[in-house]
Order: C-alpha cells, then sequence, then structure tokens
C-alpha cells in the first residue's frame, strides 16, 4: 500500500535513516578504529615490553612495574588504585553510555630464572628469593600482558565517549605465588574489595604461549587450565656418620622412594582417562655435607588436577603414600598441602558470545583449539561471580622451535604484541556496545 508523504515527513525519514546509518557505529568502524590506534602505539607497546622485560620483578615485588603503570594509567585520564595487595593497580574506565561493568586482567610478576636468551634487553637482574640467591627473569611473559593491557587502555581510553559501560584494568601482583610466608595474588586483591564497589559482569585475560605461532590465538571452553595444590612433605629420620649408617635413620633414601611412589599415583591409581592428573617434586633439601646422613629432608612439590572427586582421592593417595614409606623405614613423613587455585574455567557461553570478534581480530584459521594446559592460573579467583575468558597469545617466531614457559629460554616474539592489544581492546568494545 502507497501513500503521499508530505515533504516534512520525508525530510524526517531521511535524517533518521542517516542517523542510523552513519551516526551510529558498527562493529566494523569499531574495529576500524581499534586496529588503527593499536597500529599508532605498536612502538610504545614494544618499549614498554622491553623496559619491563630488561627489568623483572618477583612476586609481591613488583615496584617499579606498578609505577610504570599507575602513571600511565593517569596520563590517560583512567582512575587509578594503587598498592592493592601490596604492588596491585586497578584503573577505572567509565564510557561515555550507560552499561555493564568488565575486566581485562594482566598479571605482572618474574621467575626466579637466570635469562639465556640472547637479547639486547636480556634481565642481568639478581635478587634474593626464600634465603637464595637468584636471577630474575620475565620466564613466563607476564611483561607481555602488562605491555599489552597498557597498550589497550591507551585504545580504551582514546574510545571513552563511546563505550557503552566500564572498563576495569587490573594489574595483578604474585600470579607465580607469594614468597613463603606472604600472602597476594589475584584472591588477595579480591579479599581488599576491588570489586566492592564495581562488580564485573565478565573478565578477560591473555597468557602468551611459545606453543603457537605469533599472530595466532588459542582458546577452548569449560578447563582451560589445570586447578593446582603445593605440596611440602617433611621426611624426618636419624642424623648419623655417612659411613655408619645403621645407627642413624637416613631421610634421603626414605625422600627418593616417596619421590618414586608418588609418580605412581596418577600412572596406576588414578583413572586417567576421566581427567589427566600429576604430581611434581621441585625441590628437596637435605644435609649438609658428604659424609653427613641428615636429620631431615623437606621437598617441595605441586599437584595438578581437573576434577574435584579426583583431586580429593590425590591428596589422600598422597599423604597415604608418603607416610607408609616414611613408616616403613621407622621414620615420618609430614605432608602438607595447601595454596590452592581452582580450575581455569571458561565461559561456554561467554566464549561462543565472543568467539566472531577473536575470529576477526586473528583471521582465517589463526583462532586455534589447544589442549588442556597442566600449568595452573589464579585467575579463576577473578571469576567467582563473573563469566570469565582466558585464551593464549602464540608468541613464537614462526619456523623456531618451542620453548616452554618458565625455561631460561622462553622467548616472545615482539610481533605478537599488537595482537594482543587488538584482542584485549576488541573484546572489550564488542561487550560493551555489540548488544
Ligand atoms: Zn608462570
Ligand atoms: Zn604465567
Amino acid at each position: 500500500m502507497r501513500s503521499k508523504q508530505s515533504p516534512a515527513i520525508t525530510l524526517l525519514f531521511l535524517i533518521v535513516l542517516s542517523t542510523s546509518a552513519f551516526g551510529q557505529k558498527g562493529k566494523k568502524d569499531f574495529q576500524n578504529e581499534i586496529n588503527q590506534k593499536t597500529a599508532s602505539i605498536e612502538p610504545k607497546v614494544i618499549s614498554w615490553y622491553e623496559d619491563i622485560h630488561q627489568n623483572p620483578e618477583l612476586s609481591n615485588r613488583e615496584f617499579r612495574t606498578a609505577m610504570l603503570v599507575a602513571k600511565h594509567l593517569e596520563r590517560l585520564d583512567i582512575e587509578v588504585t594503587t598498592g592493592i595487595a601490596h604492588t596491585g593497580v586497578v584503573g577505572v574506565l567509565k564510557g561515555g553510555l550507560p552499561g555493564p561493568v568488565i575486566a581485562i586482567r594482566a598479571d605482572m610478576d618474574a621467575l626466579p630464572v637466570v635469562e639465556e636468551v640472547d637479547l639486547p634487553f636480556a634481565s642481568k637482574v639478581r635478587t634474593t628469593y626464600n634465603d637464595q640467591e637468584v636471577g630474575v627473569m620475565h620466564a613466563c611473559g607476564h611483561d607481555a600482558h602488562v605491555a599489552c593491557l597498557m597498550g589497550a587502555a591507551e585504545v580504551l581510553a582514546g574510545m571513552r565517549h563511546q563505550l557503552k559501560g566500564t572498563i576495569l584494568f587490573i594489574f595483578q601482583p604474585a600470579e607465580e605465588g607469594p614468597p613463603a610466608g606472604e600472602e597476594g595474588g589475584a584472591e588477595l586483591m579480591v579479599q581488599e574489595g576491588i570489586f566492592n564497589d564495581l562488580q564485573p559482569e565478565a573478565v578477560f585475560a591473555l597468557h602468551t604461549d611459545g606453543r603457537f605461532d605469533a599472530g595466532t590465538l588459542a582458546v577452548r571452553p569449560y578447563g582451560m587450565c589445570a586447578g593446582a595444590d603445593q605440596l611440602e612433605i617433611i621426611v624426618k629420620g636419624k642424623q648419623s656418620h655417612g659411613a655408619f649408617p645403621w645407627l642413624g635413620n637416613d631421610p634421603i633414601v626414605i625422600a627418593s622412594q616417596i619421590v618414586i611412589g608418588l609418580q605412581v599415583i596418577p600412572s596406576r591409581q588414578l583413572d586417567m582417562t576421566k581427567a589427566l592428573s600429576l604430581v611434581t617434586i621441585g625441590s628437596i633439601q637435605g644435609g649438609v655435607r658428604g659424609n653427613i646422613i641428615p636429620n631431615e629432608v623437606r621437598m617441595l612439590g605441586t599437584i595438578r588436577t581437573f576434577d574435584a572427586e579426583i583431586r580429593e582421592d590425590f591428596h589422600r593417595r598422597i599423604r597415604q603414600t608418603a607416610q607408609n614409606i616414611a613408616e616403613a623405614s621407622g621414620a615420618t613423613a609430614e605432608v602438607i598441602i595447601s595454596g590452592s587455585s581452582p580450575v581455569t574455567f571458561n565461559d561456554p557461553d561467554l566464549l561462543t558470545r565472543m568467539t566472531p570478534t577473536l575470529v576477526r581480530v586473528t583471521g582465517e584459521g589463526k583462532l586455534i583449539t589447544p589442549s588442556v594446559e597442566m600449568g595452573a592460573e589464579d585467575f579463576p579467583y577473578l571469576t567467582q561471580n563473573a563469566k570469565g575468558l582466558y585464551f593464549y597469545l602464540g608468541v613464537r617466531t614462526p619456523g623456531k622451535e618451542i620453548e616452554s614457559q618458565h625455561s631460561p629460554t622462553y622467548y616472545v616474539d615482539e610481533s605478537s604484541l599488537q595482537l594482543g592489544v587488538r584482542a584485549l581492546s576488541s573484546l572489550a568494545v564488542d561487550y560493551l556496545n555489540g548488544r
């Protein structure tokens, strides 16, 4: 049916049409703006990365890194709170339009590792950690996380008037775990109230990954990283001369049997088809010289699981194995399991919703579905009341060997950083403005 329209109505109609077509930005326009802004700050992001890489700081000691971050956020006119959970920094960016709250997290700490990568900005830093002199290196790529989130903060601050909602930028200390006797990390940041006034609906984070090429991202729904528990076993025997072991009770031999005994649990006692699990003893300390059998041996380890029931059973068997082996020799083993991190869980609905964004920022065939990861994260503490999305940023130079995280040769290809900034910025904009 046709009707005649007056010129005034036609004009009104044209105004409405032009506003909806050009006045409101589509996803493509936002993406173009993000791409252009990201490209223009890439040299800055790389220089932040190199600076932080050269000046790594251990968990709960991220003073310099936190100051860099706070100054940057202040310059962007983002509301900043510092000193959370020791050195944590939170920035609040309020968009020009009403909408939900989201958060993006970067961890800031480095590891007690002596760097072996031949780089002009390689770390030469040394410090004391648990009474040992150690090197300090960003061997987990948290330097790249900080640089990417500083970049995303700059991109998003430049678009604030268009954003429908609020973004929290969480720069977190001590993801690798606080030093002995201290608290720290994501759990402490939440305890200290970072979400008291602004509870995010969704929390995003990336982690560098040397298994995947620069220019790719990797993500899977449900369990992404394992749950982790810290393990400590103290074997008490009896000190004696190394040449008269029958007069003492050798805790070094007993500790060795316990190490082997623990490895039998996941391989022979737990249902490996149900969920993966493992235990590693990473530190054994006992004795001062070759001809004295010591009184005591202390072992430190980590337990990884993907399933709550298996986890409980695993703990019970670890205690039983260690205690019974020690008892068989007339010694004792004290087993302490502590410092747990839950499984890092990617909300399947959130991932489905954000997958088009991740595909768009990476390009055809560059969004990978990885296998589950035995590494653990304290990121789940940030998603107790929110949906979480945690993904890997490929950082391997194509064609180069895979470098494991925490190794002295871990290497981040700088060409990966731009994708990190783009992915974090695009997830934020699409989540807030894409409904
Ligand atoms: Zn790590
Ligand atoms: Zn890490």
